[in-house]
């Protein structure tokens, strides 16, 4: 472990690195569009990453969170984006091991909205003042291509009432889809695509999702990427079997996707899942307990799980060999969920600074002040939820979201005195990446329409990237 002094010596080097980076593509906040090695991440080896996330003492922490506070206000200004998401949706398809949405979960009563309902909910929003909405679900094949493409194209429709009139943009967390629903999504005028990967380590992504599998989860965000999306990852910060190293892990896969924007939250524990069924600690409820937070688990199970194995997709092989883990499921972090989250989107603002990376409802709902702490440590978004309250508690993939009963008409002008309180000021415009869209050219961009296949594959670390449909799409809204 690093003294203080050395820590601090290692921050304030990445930091003067990554200012100087940025004063050499442009002159403030914020309009950048990259280059400067698209000015993503400072080199780092997994040793340094795991260093920054442990800092020695309190102090030493602090000069963490504040060196992200600096080069987020460098790079992308003292703006908040507020993003309206509307949660249209709780049926899922999935059995993820933390999600409260698990289809396995029978106590959960289910509901979808009807297009009508979504495309309202969205024109409230925008009323509100919102210029991003979010459209989140669980993975419900009952939207099919046609239905998401009628309310993408209607919610486009929506023009801001402002001075500066224009569209608002939209931003879809729907889950893995085939690659063809996702160039359809975007033809119809989807700008953003969040997913997160919740968790680079393979092994941990096998076993919290005994139905998935984390290649296809790359493969998706390379389609994505393919596709002209403005790309959100992200990751689940306090997992029972997580190390620090999991996390220094997931923050270098963010920098190798070169995500425009990271959710990164803590897990908070449901308890109609396996994973606190098995008592495997996570933040509850709305109270953070010292270091059980992110409790080292012990053997995860045999695979029963009300059932789950026998539901298609031979749930019973991941989590089966999990008795054994190598990572002896005492892997434990060395602080609480909340802190390892917040340290997590210190780390990322320094390596990434262009990112948008949002004060996570999870973190709100963790420590009540989460959400004011991440805006200070590097966080630049807020996405409010702003389903209708009958639906809203029902969407529940975790318990005691915060603003479960907070009225949708407040919602705006509330964060926006959380905002200035902290000297910040919300957005009046759509908040899109300042890394979009890509600089063409010589130096510019190579993710999209690169005449050198060989070169555009080189940008992502991913296998079978199909390169020859990847055709460039018109980027919409700008
Ligand atoms: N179907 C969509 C949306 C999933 S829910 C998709 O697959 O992308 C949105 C996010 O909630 C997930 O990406 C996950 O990171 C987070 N989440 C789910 N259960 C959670 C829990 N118990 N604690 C913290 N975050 C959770």
């Amino acid at each position: 472990m690093r003294t203080e002094a050395a820590y601090c010596e290692l921050v304030h080097d990445i930091v003067d690195r990554t200012t100087d980076a940025l004063a050499r593509v442009n002159d403030g906040p914020v309009r950048v569009n990259v280059p400067e090695e698209r000015l993503t991440t400072v080199p780092l080896n997994r040793e340094e990453l795991v260093t920054l996330l442990t800092p020695p003492t309190a102090t030493a922490e602090q000069i963490l969170f504040a060196a992200a506070d600096q080069v987020r206000r460098k790079a992308v200004g003292d703006a908040v984006h507020l993003r309206a998401i509307i949660e249209f949706s709780n049926h899922c398809e999935r059995g993820c091991w933390y999600c409260g949405l698990r289809r396995f979960n029978h106590k959960l009563p289910r509901y979808r909205m009807t297009v009508d309902e979504v495309v309202e909910a969205a024109q409230a929003a925008v009323a509100m003042g919102f210029r991003t909405v979010v459209l989140q679900s669980g993975e419900d094949s009952w939207y099919d291509e046609r239905t998401i493409c009628t309310i993408i194209r209607r919610i486009k429709a929506i023009l801001t009432p402002t001075s500066i009139p224009g569209q608002v943009a939209v931003t879809l967390s729907l889950g893995e889809r085939p690659r063809a629903e996702y160039a359809a999504f975007r033809a119809a005028g989807a700008d953003r695509y969040l997913l997160k990967h919740e968790t680079a380590d393979p092994a941990l992504y096998r076993r919290l999702h005994p139905d998935m599998s984390f290649e296809n989860r790359k493969q998706c965000l390379g389609w994505l990427r393919e596709l002209g999306y403005q790309v959100g990852s992200g990751n689940i910060v306090g997992l029972p079997g997580q190390t620090v190293s999991t996390l220094a892990e997931d923050i270098t896969l963010l920098a190798e996707l070169d995500v425009e924007m990271a959710g990164i939250g803590p897990y908070i524990a449901h308890p109609e899942t396996p994973l606190a069924k098995l008592a495997w600690g996570g933040v509850r409820g709305s109270s953070v307990g010292g270091d059980g937070g992110v409790g080292g688990g012990r053997g995860s199970g045999d695979g029963s799980d009300d059932g789950d194995s026998g539901g298609g997709s031979g749930g019973g092989d991941g989590d089966g060999g999990s008795g054994g883990d190598s990572r002896g499921n005492g892997a434990r972090l060395p602080a609480d969920a909340v802190t390892m989250t917040l340290r997590t989107v210190a780390v990322t603002r320094l390596l990434l600074p262009l990112t948008h990376l949002p004060a996570t409802s999870a973190l709100g709902t963790a420590d009540p002040q989460g959400r004011q702490r991440a805006l200070q440590a590097g966080a630049n978004v807020v996405m409010p939820d702003l389903t209708p309250m009958r639906y809203r508690r029902y969407y529940e993939i975790y318990p005691n979201k915060i603003c479960l009963f907070e009225d949708p008409r407040t919602c705006f002008s509330c964060l926006s005195r959380m905002v200035t309180g902290l000297g910040r000021y919300v957005a009046t415009d759509p908040g899109h990446s300042p890394k979009w869209p890509p600089l063409a050219g010589k130096d510019g961009d190579s993710r999209q329409s690169d005449p050198d296949p060989a070169r555009g594959q080189e940008q992502l670390p991913f296998t079978n990237l199909p390169t020859a449909d990847s055709k460039r799409l018109p980027v919409t809204s700008h």
